[in-house]
């Protein structure tokens, strides 16, 4: 392709309102357009890579025996009321106005309303389909560029199966062709399980890349693998010994002392002996949730622990319940239920809100003075703490989800009634799995990952053009003539090449290049040509050498071939 005649719009600048890299380099790098907010345009060099990352599905998709679809976009509205979600996606379904239509945010009811038509008998299963088709939804915080469109591409692919076990495969299957799509494109992720941890027996799996741009916090352990969302992360709980000394309750005058670190600096004592105090509302009753020092309560593991949902107590409530304000509320006295945090289990000579303002107590024994303590996991895990499988350190950190495969089971060909009749003539509902993985996420993704302050550096499998070839002055014959040779005989070659061919000045040649990331450039100079030669650029490395112009094709396979 010659850039004189290709659309590739560069900006040297950071466009205004983007925040995310890949977001700043998919712009400069003339990939993308914002349409609106959320909404965006693939131009040609952006696209290619589109269809590199959906050829690489494809290929693992029907290697798994998938067939693929293309469903509608538009989607009749009494179709999704028959699961109920409507209501469930709700402000993130959009609907098309004064028409029973929305827009499909995915698909499995299409899928299972096809399913319900003619998948009647067991004969009929296993089934694979998939589609790689435009998706909608009105994210509230479409800020990150295409890593969350409110219009994007998703490989979505939905299994039908006879029984659990028949399940299992096609997740496994599945599985495997995620694990291979995400290899294939160089892409650094890992497994969060949605059972990981204590529970056992995964439903569920979210293959994220750990990413900045994230929105989903996540527990990493780089050593064992395991990975959690905070939600549900746990680490190894190092509480502290009882001291030997027990020491009686005493009330001490604390004048404005709020927060932990408050107390800390007043009472000069370490954060790890103080027990902070937070008052919950669970079914209109309180609850008193207390922490070592300055640990957050997981409100997650807490609606867990309760059963239900949970909110903190209001500042009038709080007067109400324990006569005194945030910062100065404990256990002592305290009427209703009290739940502690594992790392303050059984300690002493503890320090807490007396529930009255401007005042603390110290010398707590929580097995003498808080009978009615209850013990759960209830903290945010936090990075340096210990990995419960294996013990080395756990690091927390924002990410990106790239695919989710699902065990659906029965819950939309119930609703919806597929069924299918088994060898003994009895009916069922279908046995579903959904898989799902963001297209436009993936290639945003690879960017996050391998870029520089110059721009992209592609890999061979996702680049848009295998080489840049810069021809450095055309006006030059020997530089126009041997570029073309070279361009032609790259092409031959089954090389895809991208030819800067413009009337423009070195520099700016170079600055392109380096920011659209092509793995090799090629420069075509009078001086180096007079000797027979051309320099080769590695785009990854910066490493730059001379090679004889008849030895070029040879040395740019071989170059190519070691680029992963
Ligand atoms: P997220 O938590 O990031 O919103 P999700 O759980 O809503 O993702 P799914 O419904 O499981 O995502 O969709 C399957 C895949 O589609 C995701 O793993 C992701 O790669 C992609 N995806 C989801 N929402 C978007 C979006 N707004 N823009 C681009 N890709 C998306
Ligand atoms: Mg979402």
């Amino acid at each position: 392709m010659r850039l004189s005649k290709y659309f590739v719009p560069t900006l040297k600048e950071v466009p205004n309102d983007a925040v995310v890299t890949s977001h700043i380099l998919m712009l400069r790098s003339g990939m993308i357009r914002m349409l609106s907010a959320g909404i965006y345009s693939f131009l040609p060099l952006g696209y290619r890579v589109v269809r590199k990352v959906s050829e690489i599905i494809r290929e693992e998709m029907d290697a798994i025996g998938g067939q693929e679809f293309h469903l509608p976009a538009l989607n009749p509205r009494e179709i999704w009321e028959e699961t109920n979600r409507v209501e469930a996606f709700g402000d993130t379904l959009f609907h098309i106005k004064n028409r029973d239509y929305v827009l499909a945010p995915t698909h499995e009811e299409i899928m299972t309303f096809h399913a319900r038509n003619v998948v009647k008998s067991y004969k009929d299963m296993p089934q694979i389909w998939y589609q790689i088709q435009t998706k909608f939804r009105n994210e509230p915080r479409p800020r990150s560029g295409v890593i969350r469109g409110r219009e994007f591409l998703m490989k979505d692919a939905y299994s039908f199966d006879v029984s659990r076990e028949a399940l299992d495969k096609s997740y496994e299957l599945h599985d495997k062709a995620y694990r291979n799509i995400f290899d294939r494109c160089g892409l650094k992720y890992f497994v969060v399980g949605a059972s990981s941890g204590a529970m056992g027996g995964s439903g569920s799996e979210e293959f994220m890349v750990k990413s900045s741009a994230g929105e989903d916090t996540v527990a990493y352990c780089e050593s064992c693998g395991y990975a959690a969302n905070v939600e549900v992360a746990t680490s190894v709980v190092k509480s502290i010994e009882r001291d030997k000394q027990n020491k009686a309750v005493y009330e001490i005058s604390t004048p404005k002392v709020k927060s932990i670190d408050e107390l800390c600096e007043f009472l000069k004592i370490e954060e790890e002996v103080c027990a902070k105090s937070r008052v919950y509302i669970h079914n209109g009753s309180a609850v008193l949730i207390l922490m070592q020092g300055n640990d957050e309560v997981n409100e997650s593991k807490l609606e867990k622990v309760l059963g239900g949902n949970v909110r903190s107590a209001h500042p009038e409530e709080l007067l109400e319940i324990t006569g005194a304000d945030a910062g100065s509320i404990g256990p002592i006295g305290f009427k209703d239920r009290i739940i502690s945090d594992l790392k303050l289990k059984d300690r002493n000579n503890l320090f807490s809100g007396a529930n009255k303002n401007d005042y603390h107590i110290g010398g707590i024994d929580f097995i003498r003075d808080v009978k009615n303590n209850e013990y759960a996991d209830l903290r945010i895990v936090q990075s340096g703490e210990g990995c419960l499988n294996c013990d080395k350190n756990l690091e927390v950190f924002s990410a990106i989800e790239l695919g989710h495969i699902f065990k659906l089971g029965t819950k939309y060909s119930e609703s919806m009634g597929a069924k299918f009749i088994d060898e003994k003539g009895e009916e069922h509902p279908i046995i579903m799995g959904s898989y799902g993985i963001g297209v436009e996420r993936v290639m945003a993704c690879f960017i996050e990952q391998n870029n520089d302050d110059k721009g992209i550096v592609w890999n061979k499998t996702l680049a848009p053009f295998d080489v840049h070839l810069i021809a450095l002055n055309l006006k030059n014959d020997l530089v126009s003539n041997t570029s073309e040779n070279i361009y032609s005989e790259l092409k031959s070659n089954n090389l895809e090449v991208l030819f800067d061919d413009r009337d423009a000045a070195a520099g700016f040649k170079f600055n392109d290049a380096d920011l659209l990331g092509m793995p090799i450039q090629i420069v075509i100079g009078e001086k180096k040509l007079k000797e027979t030669k051309c320099e080769v650029k590695i785009r990854k490395t910066g490493e730059r050498f001379d090679v004889e112009l008849s030895e070029l094709n040879d040395k740019i396979k071989e170059l190519l071939d070691s680029i992963v």
